[in-house]
């Protein structure tokens, strides 16, 4: 705990020069130099303009969409799920490593860049774990998403909202089908949300069925919109 403390106070203070994470040579701030940031994974130019997913244009939705249209109204994703994103959100996730975590918390309002239309949005929420996971883990990494995401447009947010009510099977080694069964009555919403737009915050979308079930829940929950911002899109193929 202490550690942790004093990790969080050396990655935000100024006074402390960082190296980069990614190259480890030259100084920086929030954890990655400027040449590893301009080489970071960038979303496809088109992609479908509800999921994001890879589409031959961005004008129509993707064949998924137009067959299963998600309880999400769009997601933007502000990267690619790629080397080296990949590898840095499986070393934090993984190794609850605070430096990381402030990296990828620092690139994240990127997202805001590619939404360029739609309504204010009234209350962030990161997607949870569930209790047990995140005892386990000791942190969930989209509640640090979310939360420098809120700061930097002055929303509300709200990590408690939403609860995983139990522990799902890893959804990695899942394929879609399976993964929307085993994530069925995942969420439960704590208050009603009536007419609220709400932006739903994950580090990672694949074939996007965790953010669809949480969309469902806040829905029924009276939201009028739910928009997913995550860190990364990836390929179904690709995890
Ligand atoms: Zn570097
Ligand atoms: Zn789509």
């Amino acid at each position: 705990m202490l550690s942790n403390l004093v990790a969080t106070l050396i990655d935000n203070c100024l006074f402390f020069e960082q190296h980069c994470q990614l190259c480890g040579q030259r100084p920086c701030r929030h954890g990655l130099c400027p040449d590893c940031r301009a080489a970071l994974p960038q979303q496809a130019e088109h992609g479908c303009p509800v999921c994001a997913a890879d589409a031959a244009s961005h004008c129509v939705p993707c064949g998924r969409c137009l067959r299963r249209p998600p309880a999400y109204d769009v997601l933007y994703a502000a990267w690619r799920y790629d080397y080296p994103l990949d590898a840095l959100i499986g070393a934090c996730k993984y190794g609850r490593r605070q430096a990381l975590q402030g990296l990828l918390a620092a690139l994240m309002p990127a997202l805001l860049k590619q939404r360029t239309s739609g309504p204010d949005i009234d209350l962030i929420v990161p997607v949870p774990l569930a209790a047990a996971r995140l005892a386990e883990r000791g942190f969930n990494l989209p509640d640090a998403l979310a939360r420098a995401v809120a700061v930097t447009i002055a929303c509300r947010f709200d990590p408690a909202l939403c609860v995983r009510k139990r522990n799902t099977s890893p959804q990695a080694a899942l394929g879609r089908t399976q993964r929307l069964r085993n994530l069925r009555d995942a969420f439960s919403v704590k208050r009603r949300c009536d007419g609220l737009c709400i932006a739903i915050i994950d580090d990672v979308a694949t074939t996007g069925a965790t953010l669809d079930a949480l969309a469902k829940a806040l829905k029924k929950a009276g939201a009028k919109r739910v928009e997913a911002w995550v860190l990364s899109r990836a390929n179904d193929h690709k995890i």
